[in-house]
């Protein structure tokens, strides 16, 4: 525990704030297992083995506070590589609150948001972008956001950086020699194999860049509009997709419908239904996009379902809409609904046209059609490759910096520039690479 700074011993609740069957009570810091002794009674907590469990009672003076579960890691085998306490009391606010005080009164400190992290961070317990992963491991809210958090925290987002820094780190060093022996004119670093290295290098950085476009849907969800005139289905459309999950939801007691009643789950993704209240029921949506409110909601989607009464609209109607709707520039899809209930010739015709799905929202296997276009929309399909998905802004920005910073690299190289202009680009390049993983860059070279 080399900085003076994060020595003290922090507290805080790591569990929901409000009434719950238990709630932990997490400490971390020299003196952590010290403090909770000094309040708990059971056995000697100094004289335990780490990634132990011990039952006894928390105690001011002599009054029973409530009896907990006490989980001792020692350092530098825990989350933080510190000494830490994790105390499963039961779930009431106010013992939660006499636990909290009695370990503040012993000498600890309510640890700030995100505190932990830090310290594991500045304990070297894993680099920038893994810390940044445990925050949105704590946010998923879809399995593919869940399994992209998670891939980033074990360091797959990382190994892949820290690979590309290798390279560019390798050839540096070369360039960093030559300038050493300016003046006998030496070549080290094979000019064409550098440019070679680094396209090969600007592939993968652009790979990682495109991915941000699905790490952002996986993280943020999709943002959709489902607009129609009424009665077209929307409802029904949104209740079936919704079926799934509700029936899952339902099964845990207490939970309520409304917080996800506007997100649907489809193949691990999450598709954020925008609250077009206004747009939902115009009579005419298409003619409402005009208005700009209407307009601004719509664009602000990723994609569009976009709903047809097939018992009350025309195939000319209906072509006229989609292509309307194929002027503006956001994704959709144009859903002929009620197929149990239409003309078969209507069908047929519709059978062929381009951005327009045929269902029924009444049946299963048209769901599953709708539900496979919808992923296919949104560009998907690809990405349950195991690929790294780079899911966070300040990443991407860096990557598209050392993508800047590589480009101009070429383009010296190109023009004949001397290599302390070469040496200065690399290292620009090298410092964007560091900073999503928070490394340092010129101790490497
Ligand atoms: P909204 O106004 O667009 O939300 O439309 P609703 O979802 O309320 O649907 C209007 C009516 O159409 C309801 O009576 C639904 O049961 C019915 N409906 C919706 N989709 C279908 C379908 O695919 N087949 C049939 N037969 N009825 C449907």
């Amino acid at each position: 525990m080399s900085n003076l700074e994060h020595q003290d011993t922090i507290v805080a609740l790591a569990t929901p704030q409000g009434v719950s069957a238990l709630a932990v009570i997490r400490l971390s810091g020299e003196d952590a297992i010290d403090i909770v002794n000094q309040v708990f009674h059971g056995r000697d907590l100094n004289h335990v083995e780490s990634h132990t469990l011990h039952f006894g009672t928390i105690r001011e003076n002599d009054k029973i506070v409530d009896e907990v579960l006490v989980s001792v890691f020692r350092a530098p085998r825990s989350f933080t590589k510190e000494n830490s306490i994790e105390i499963s009391c039961h779930g009431s606010m106010f013992i939660v609150q006499q636990i909290i005080k009695l370990l503040v009164l012993q000498g600890a400190r309510v640890a700030k948001a995100g505190e932990y992290t830090q310290r594991a961070f500045l304990n070297g317990k894993f680099d920038l972008a893994q810390a940044e992963a445990v925050a949105d491991i704590i946010h998923a809210d879809s399995e593919a956001a869940r399994k992209a958090a998670m891939d980033q925290m074990r360091g797959g987002f990382s190994n892949e950086i820290k690979a590309l820094r290798d390279e560019l780190i390798h050839f540096a060093s070369m360039i960093e020699l030559e300038l050493d022996f300016s003046e006998e004119d030496v070549e080290f670093a094979d000019r064409e194999q550098l440019k070679g290295l680094i396209n090969n290098l600007l592939h993968k950085i652009n790979a990682l860049i495109q991915s941000f476009e699905v790490g952002n849907v996986i993280k943020n969800g999709v943002p959709t509009v489902i607009a129609g005139k009424p009665n077209a289905g929307k409802s029904t459309l949104l209740n079936a997709l919704l079926k799934e999950e509700r029936a899952i939801v339902s099964d845990i007691a207490g939970t309520t419908r409304d917080m996800i009643e506007d997100e649907i789950n489809i193949g691990g993704i999450s598709f954020r239904f925008i609250d077009t209240a206004g747009l939902r029921d115009t009579a005419d949506t298409i003619e409402a996009i005009g208005v700009e409110k209407a307009r601004k909601k719509m664009t602000e989607a990723s994609l569009i379902l976009y709903l047809f009464d097939l018992t009350n609209e025309s195939l000319a109607d209906i072509q006229a809409d989609v292509e309307r709707l194929e002027s503006q520039p956001v994704p959709f899809i144009g859903i002929a609904n009620k197929s149990d209930l239409a003309a078969p010739e209507l069908v047929k015709e519709l059978g062929n046209s381009e951005n327009i799905i045929t269902i029924s929202a009444k049946n299963p296997d048209d769901l599953h059609r709708l539900e496979k276009e919808i992923l296919r929309k949104v560009n998907l399909e690809g990405f349950k490759t195991g690929d790294t998905i780079v899911t966070n802004l300040r990443h991407h920005e860096q990557l598209v910096r050392t993508k800047e910073a590589l480009q101009t690299v070429i383009a010296g190289i190109d023009n004949g520039v001397t290599n302390d202009f070469t040496a200065m680009d690399i290292r620009q390049a090298l410092h964007h690479l560091g900073e999503i993983t928070g490394q340092i860059t010129t101790d490497d070279l």
